[in-house]
């Protein structure tokens, strides 16, 4: 039914209520660089991002606010998670809400049509239900409550106690596809990313499924259970769907059949939303299964799990209004395996903004372009002959080039970067070594210094297009600089390494300027 034709990338969809952090923004920027690095692959990516509106707690919230929830919902998503997006960069194709039209029309749809194939039936459901996780609990992932929760069971994200729920409800028949999904992730190792993630959720599913409740009669913020409106559907069961919705399931079959199946960036905290609730609903429903579902690692912060519920949550912004968008992008995505948990802390980011930004690539590119305009006015110098020494750079820049491309494949974000950063570190050294500034005293050794300029020149051209994805904006400034023609978002990053120079440079301010102020 698909074409596959399209690189169709998700992240999981804000829960509104949420007050981003940097977990949050790191999500983004992981979908956001591999997106940007397919597109510029030449491939038909798609960058989908979104959020969460339903539910008890919002409900909850907006109430306590004095609002209704969909002016409370409209509220933060335009005070809170589209300047988020902006903050560290995002260029997402599309942004869709629980409450659009086009979700709450086409959710029903799915839903009518699992019920008509007979996989949901009526039952009673008693259990622990936590408002923070919108989930009910098994006794095995309660704790015991501490401070003012003490002799009581909690809930071990939330740490608040969960309610005794009694429901007559709609339950999806989950059970039925143990054995489906056994054979999925059998038959297709990649589907479930990281190998951490991968056996974490067969020993989930190993210990066989249960049925899920999928509607709530105790409040009616949800969409409405299409055959009995005096249901809404269970919160995490209209979420997922926004990953069909928007890409066009029963309203857009050309636009589905070219963006699905899409791969899920997620934390590993929903992982068994992702990997098993939600390839279980396209199963019953005949739908392909996403192409892969990758589980991040958790941002630890003095040790701690960043989390909505623990105070050591960090806005992007402070990040970003000291460093710069580009910043918080590149230092989360090279300090932190994709896939790993990580640590964050503002001593590592300033030392990797000095020594890697602004000391390894920032300052390569000021002083190769200075070099330019004071030997060869301006020109970038066209060269016959190189040296072995040359020669090595553009072997660097090819190798480099297919190491990153075959990197992103795996989703090793981290390791694309490393690569490419043995070009930064080689041409660094090149230089050293070359000592055009030396050339330069003679005239006898221009043809010399000419080759030498020209191969730091175009090194510079392999390294703008090769990080483009990774930071949009000093890649886009050191282009122009470059004197490189179009976007350089638009230029080919298979073929970074093909770059052979524009006609002249132009002057380059500081692309990673040096930070005085002390943070943290
Ligand atoms: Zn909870």
């Amino acid at each position: 039914m698909s074409d596959g034709s399209s690189f169709y990338i998700t992240t999981p969809i804000f829960y509104v209520n949420d007050v981003p952090h940097i977990g949050h923004a790191y999500t983004e920027v992981a979908a956001d660089v591999l997106a940007r690095w397919h597109r510029q692959s030449g491939e038909d990516a798609w960058l989908l991002t979104g959020t969460d509106e339903h539910g008890q707690k919002i409900l909850r919230t907006a109430t306590a606010n004095g609002v209704t929830p969909k002016e409370w919902a409209d509220r933060l998503v335009e005070t809170a998670w589209k300047p988020l997006l902006a903050t560290v960069d995002i260029r997402n194709d599309d942004f869709i809400r629980t409450t659009d039209v086009r979700h709450e029309v086409n959710a029903q749809k799915f839903l009518q049509h699992l019920y008509d194939a007979g996989h949901i039936y009526t039952g009673e459901y008693e259990g622990f239900y936590c408002v923070g996780c919108e989930e009910y609990k098994q006794p095995s992932d309660l704790i015991e409550g501490v401070g003012e929760y003490v002799g009581q069971q909690v809930c071990a994200i939330h740490s608040i106690p969960c309610e005794l729920l009694h429901e007559k409800n709609y339950f999806f028949r989950m059970s039925t596809f143990g054995d489906q999904l056994l054979a999925l992730y059998e038959e297709n190792p990649n589907f479930v990313q990281p190998e951490s993630a991968r056996n974490e959720v067969i020993s989930f599913v190993k210990q066989g499924l249960s049925d899920l409740s999928i509607s709530r009669s105790s409040f009616d913020w949800g969409i409405k259970v299409p055959w009995d409106d005096s249901h809404v559907v269970y919160v995490w069961f209209d979420a997922l769907l926004n990953y069909i919705t928007a890409a066009g399931y029963g309203h857009d079959d050309e636009k589905f059949s070219r963006l699905w199946p899409a791969t899920h960036v997620v934390g590993k905290d929903i992982l068994r939303f992702h990997a098993v609730i939600w390839p279980a609903m396209l199963l019953a429903a005949g739908i392909e299964v996403p192409r892969q579902v990758f589980g991040h690692g958790w941002l630890l912060v003095g040790g701690e799990k960043m989390s909505k519920s623990k105070l050591t949550g960090i806005a992007p912004s402070q990040i970003t209004d000291t460093f710069g968008s580009d910043a918080f992008r590149y230092y989360f995505m090279r300090a932190i395996s994709f896939g790993q948990d990580g640590s964050f802390s503002w001593e590592d980011l300033s030392a990797r903004y000095q020594s890697e930004l602004a000391n390894g690539f920032g300052n390569l590119a000021s002083r190769v372009i200075a070099m330019v305009v004071r030997y060869c006015d301006g020109e970038i110098p066209v060269v016959g002959e190189f040296s072995d020494a040359d020669e090595l750079i553009r072997g660097t820049e090819k190798r480099v080039t297919d190491a990153a491309t075959l990197a992103i494949g795996h989703l090793a974000i981290h390791e694309a970067i490393a690569a490419i950063w043995e070009l930064v570190d080689d041409l660094n050294g090149y230089i050293t070594a070359q000592e055009p500034w030396a050339l330069a005293k003679d005239p006898a050794n221009r043809a010399r210094l000419e080759a030498v300029l020209a191969t730091a020149m175009r090194g510079l051209g392999t390294l703008a297009v090769l990080l483009s994805p990774v930071v949009p904006q000093a890649t886009a400034k050191l282009w122009t600089a470059l004197g490189g023609s179009g976007l350089v978002s638009d230029q080919r990053i298979d073929r970074a390494w093909e770059w052979t120079g524009g006609p002249r440079v132009s002057p380059l301010e500081a692309l990673f300027p040096r930070i005085e102020a002390t943070v943290g």
